[in-house]
């Protein structure tokens, strides 16, 4: 239900929120009177509920200043409703004093699906219109929310007073923009809430129209989320018994698949198959059912129906079994309302049982520390990032993508359609575990509450750095709806903003979460954006240059410093160092190599850090020449990375590679030296752009981190 303008003021003066006073006229002469009272000049508006959009429909009538415009203002709005909008129920005309023209400013709410009430703020006009020049907070909004909000606007500088406009009163948007989130906090049957336009001014800001959308269903209280039984999901990592359901000798099933992993990845605790007819699996003794199992069951990889479940899972609870699971699939991801209905009831029963079960439909779990994994091919050695992916597909993906830079696992799940586990229960589990620095996600949808995965995130996010990816983002915001914050808060938007504000670091796609994962596996905090860089010839050289400016980062001229001790050391073209290090003028057994260069940059108060671009494919040499040539190179970084007081690391270009490639010397020298990087632990990207993205996050994130102990 939608307040007219009259009612949504009126709640919103007795906020404190500053607005422009409207009285409702029901006839002409009141119009007249009222005109006079509020003083000239004034705007008319037609006050209707059935519209909502009062200019559009030839409504609103600005720059009165005698009683007989007024009146024959009254006449047309109403003609013209009548003509635009037949059949409108009309109240009556909105009388207001015309405010002094101000910067046309927009703030409103919607309430998302997942975070709920969200905040938008932008410029007015065409800004919100065409520009969509806007940013969210989820409420309640901080005053550092609000001034990072006006702040982070592309039109900002519209705002300080840019070509001699007047600068607007940034405190007084701020205080707007932290009463309106106390008072939608307050009135949980507020539903979307627009603003448009506030007037800013150099003292001050009102809003001169402002819509209401009422919830007559004020949503719901939130569900507290039980995390007592977190403890009891260890089994999923480190169980000391697993039963295979379904455990089989014919290579072409996934029963097969799991025990085979089992035992080629080193699982050493007990492994029982259960299989109704083999007396044996792969050498193991079978038993035919869970019960006829002599020991204690910890964990079950059930891979048979998942129709058979219901009855399986009776005797799992006599068994003690702690954790399930379901790579079985065909459940509710089939739309079918049977397998919706027999999930429910396997979802119940778990319950019930006090058993977690991760699934069903997914791959399960990879953990190399434990003999986990899910397949064949998975790197046997275990590392530190976490990863939470609902898809079974993109699990493989960010395993096998990750192992080719140089990321090993903690953990790896892929959780489908977590009708018990959800990502509240694994993300948790993360944040404690100590052997995970970095968690990374891929979420198609989430299970809980998204005001609880926010404190989640908030709460992991101190620890340690959470990187997200979260499919299907594009389709959610496509809504027609009443209001621009509720069209502009297309779902990717408020996502990205609410991830960001507990402190997570939300990306676009596999690709981007691997290469942020990268900076944050390998790279110790960077303070600041200056950069000692080189490695290339001049025309690389100069793109990377100009590439790292495009994103904001600072090559920092060679302090003379540095080129005094080269002069020092005897090299030959001392006086032509310079950052970015060129390397088509290094000097066979000269002193200065790129290298040597960047190590000294290091020690350099003037940088921050260091990037060398390996550059293996620019260069004119034979085979020969060349291998020896690289690994100098590439052995002289690899000392650098050990030596260097600021944080280092590599570009490595990737190009997709055919078989004749793959077969060719050149490229084969290249994959073993990307190999040696990776084994010295060495951070590879594979673009100027890829680097900058990812350490643009990891300088965000360290200076969120450190601002949270202040
Ligand atoms: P709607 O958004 O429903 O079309 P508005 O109430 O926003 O109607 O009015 C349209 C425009 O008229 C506003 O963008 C603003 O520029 C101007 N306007 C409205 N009210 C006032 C006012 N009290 N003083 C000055 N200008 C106003
Ligand atoms: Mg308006």
């Amino acid at each position: 239900m939608f307040l007219n303008e009259v009612e949504s003021k009126k709640m919103l003066k007795a906020a404190g929120i500053a607005v422009a006073d409207t009285q409702l006229a029901t006839s002409e002469e009141e119009a007249i009177a009222l005109s006079k009272k509020v003083g000239f000049p004034v705007v008319l508006k037609i006050v209707s509920p059935d519209v909502v959009h009062k200019s559009d429909a030839g409504g609103v009538k600005v720059g009165l200043k005698t009683s007989a415009q007024v009146s024959k203002a009254y006449q047309e709005i109403i003609s013209s409703v009548n003509q635009k909008c037949p059949g409108a129920h009309i109240l009556g005309i909105a009388v207001q004093h015309m405010a002094p023209s101000g910067t046309e400013i927009i703030i409103g709410m919607t309430r998302d699906s997942q975070f709920g009430a969200t905040l938008m703020f932008g410029l007015g006009g065409i800004f919100v219109e065409l520009l969509k020049d806007v940013s969210f907070r989820v409420t309640p909004v901080s005053p550092k929310d609000a001034a990072d909000m006006i702040r982070e606007i592309k039109g900002y500088k519209m705002l300080t007073g840019f070509r001699g406009q007047p600068p607007v009163d940034i405190p007084a948007l701020e205080n707007m923009l932290v009463k309106v989130s106390q008072f939608i906090e307050a009135n949980p049957q507020i539903k979307e809430l627009d603003l448009n336009p506030v007037f800013a001014y150099t003292q001050g800001a009102t809003a001169v129209d402002a819509r209401i959308n009422i919830d007559e269903k004020p949503p719901v209280a939130k569900t507290a989320v039980n995390y007592q039984t977190l403890g009891k999901i260890n089994s999923l990592f480190y169980p000391e018994s697993v039963a295979v359901a379904g455990a089989s000798n014919n290579p072409t099933s996934r029963g097969y698949d799991f025990m085979q992993h089992l035992i080629n990845f080193g699982y050493k605790g007990k492994i029982y198959p259960i299989n109704l007819k083999s007396p044996e699996v792969m050498g193991i003794k079978a038993y035919p059912t869970l019960d006829s199992i002599p020991g204690n069951v910890d964990h079950v990889i059930y891979c048979i129906g998942l129709e058979n479940m219901p009855a399986f899972l009776d005797s799992c609870v006599k068994k003690g079994v702690k954790t399930i699971h379901a790579f079985s699939a065909r459940g509710a991801e089939t739309g079918r309302s049977d397998a919706k209905e027999l999930e429910a009831s396997i979802q119940k029963k778990v319950k019930e049982y006090g058993i977690r079960l991760l699934g069903p439909n997914c791959m399960g779990v990879y953990c190399p520390e434990s003999g986990f994994s899910f397949c064949a091919d998975f790197p046997t050695d275990k590392g530190s990032v976490g990863a939470i992916i609902q898809s079974g597909g993109s699990s493989t993906d960010i395993t096998r993508y990750g192992a080719l830079r140089g990321l090993r696992f903690s953990k790896l799940l892929s959780y489908g359609n977590a009708i018990d586990i959800t990502e509240m229960d694994l993300l948790k589990y993360m944040c404690d575990d100590p052997e995970t620095k970095v968690i990374i996600a891929f979420i198609e949808g989430l299970r809980g509450n998204g005001r609880d995965f926010l404190d989640l995130v908030r709460q992991t996010t101190a620890k340690k750095p959470f990187i997200v990816c979260k499919g299907g983002l594009s389709t959610a915001g496509a809504r027609a709806t009443m209001s621009h914050t509720a069209s502009l808060a297309g779902s990717s938007m408020v996502w990205n903003t609410a991830i960001r504000q507990a402190g997570g670091i939300p990306v676009r796609d596999i690709d981007d979460l691997i290469n942020v994962a990268t900076a944050f596996n390998f790279i110790p905090p960077i303070k600041g954006k200056r950069l000692g860089t080189g490695g290339s010839g001049g025309g690389r050289n100069t793109v990377s240059v100009d590439e790292w400016e495009t994103n904001g980062f600072e090559i920092v001229p060679l302090p003379q410093s540095i080129r005094e001790e080269f002069k020092k050391r005897g090299a030959m073209l001392w006086d032509c160092l310079d950052n970015p290090a060129d390397r088509s003028i290094t000097v066979p057994g000269d002193a200065f190599t790129v290298p040597a260069l960047l190590l000294e940059m290091a020690k350099d108060p003037n940088y921050d850090f260091i990037c060398a671009n390996i550059a293996a494919d620019d260069h004119p040499y034979n085979r020969e020449t060349f291998v020896e040539w690289i690994a100098s190179n590439v052995e002289g970084y690899i000392k650098l990375h050990k030596e260097s007081p600021k944080p280092f690391f590599t570009i490595f270009s990737e190009r997709p590679l055919g078989t004749p490639e793959m077969d060719h010397w050149f490229w084969r020298e290249c994959a073993k030296l990307r190999t040696r990087l990776n084994d010295e632990k060495v951070p590879v990207f594979p673009s100027v752009d890829k680097a900058a993205e990812a350490i643009k996050e990891l300088i965000w994130y360290y200076k969120y981190k450190g601002s949270l102990k202040t």
